[in-house]
């Protein structure tokens, strides 16, 4: 495989490889934008396709063939476009100064002209998706919960895990596990080595959470909810990158930038998925900038991220920030994120006051 192929899974992973190629493809078939298993299940059987998939090719988004998951705008012809993608829509429309359009029919289209469509979000979210750790089918709007607290597959840890256990697994095996675990005979010098890792944890945690109240007090304050879209360089071998498109804040454009594994390793002899990013700098400055910034889920995304401040000063000479750590929670929500046809979240910048 080359490395060129970030979705390339070794055998642990879940299928992700053909959905993730998908991505690349124009947004021509719109019935090309299932989960993972669901896919390979259609193509199985193409000519007997369940209600449920036909349904999602009707149902989707028409600019990003994802399923939404938060609200859905309709034009005044009635194309479907989930929130992220509208709101993508208008912002890039307000940069070039110009009328934002439908994508597909170019009526002309506003907050004011667009409208809700509920009946679409209510039956986006009676469809079925799968739950990543039973493969089970349940709807969407049920799924969360399966997944956090029902589903008997999910990974837990020990009960013991505050004392130094490292073990994780299924839930119902941790019952088996917790009666035979060797952690709570251990004497209370063992434990303080755990004990030290947590208290450090949580000073790290605390010491994140004040800098975020400092940030909060700044004069200079602004987000954008941003869309990152898939894109494959130029090079022979074609390497899969993300990019947003332009934004503004501070009187100057922005553009931010997201890659798989660093692009150095081949990342497809590990299956450990990471993605990183960098800010830059579109516009001239002619004094520096020093940002803080931040990514957050943001209203229309479902990233799971720990938030993470990161900080650099912009000037006429540096104008990219270096990669830094998209901190997801783990590499399944990183295939996840790959898996989905866009990335949705919220970007909040800080402007330091000199
Ligand atoms: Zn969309
Ligand atoms: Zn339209
Ligand atoms: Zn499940
Ligand atoms: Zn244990």
């Amino acid at each position: 495989m080359s490395e060129a192929e970030p979705a390339t899974s070794s055998s642990e992973l879940p299928p992700e490889p053909s959905v993730t190629v998908e991505i690349m493809d124009d947004f021509t078939e719109p019935e090309a934008k299932k989960r993972k298993v669901s896919t390979s299940i259609r193509n199985l059987d193409s000519k007997t396709d369940k209600l449920e998939q036909r349904l999602g090719g009707i149902l989707c988004c028409a600019v990003c063939l994802d399923l939404p998951r938060a609200a859905v705008y309709q034009c005044s012809n009635g194309h479907l476009m989930c929130a992220g993608c509208f709101t993508h829509v208008l912002a890039d429309a307000r940069l070039r100064d110009e009328m934002a359009t439908c994508p597909n029919c170019r009526v002309e289209i506003s907050k004011a002209s667009a409208t809700r469509n509920l009946a679409v979000e209510n039956a986006v979210s009676e469809l079925p998706s799968e739950c990543q750790f039973c493969n089970k089918e349940y709807p969407r709007n049920t799924l969360e919960k399966h997944e956090e607290s029902v589903c008997e597959e999910r990974i837990s840890g020990c009960k013991y895990s505050r004392i130094g256990c490292p073990w994780r697994g299924p839930v119902h095996e941790s019952k088996q596990h917790e009666s035979e675990c060797a952690h709570p005979h251990r004497s209370g010098l063992e434990i303080m080595d755990a004990l030290q890792v947590i208290d450090q944890q949580t000073a790290n945690e605390r010491k994140l959470f004040d800098s975020i109240f400092e940030l909060l007090g700044y004069e200079k304050i602004t987000f954008n909810d941003l869309q990152l879209k898939p894109y494959r360089t130029e090079e022979f071998v074609h390497r899969l990158f993300y990019e947003t498109s332009r934004f503004s804040a501070f009187n100057n454009q922005w553009v931010l930038k997201a890659r798989i594994n660093n692009m150095q390793k081949d990342p497809t002899q590990s299956s450990e998925r990471e993605m990183t990013y960098q800010l830059i700098l579109k516009t001239k400055t002619t004094v520096p900038l020093s940002m803080h910034f931040l990514i957050l889920r943001g209203p229309f995304g479902d990233m799971k991220i720990h938030p993470r401040i990161h900080k650099f000063d912009f000037s006429e000479q540096e104008n990219e920030s270096p990669y830094v750590p998209l901190a997801l929670s783990d590499s399944a929500e990183c295939n996840r994120l790959l898996a989905s046809k866009t990335i949705n979240f919220r970007l909040v910048l800080f402007l330091a006051s000199k």
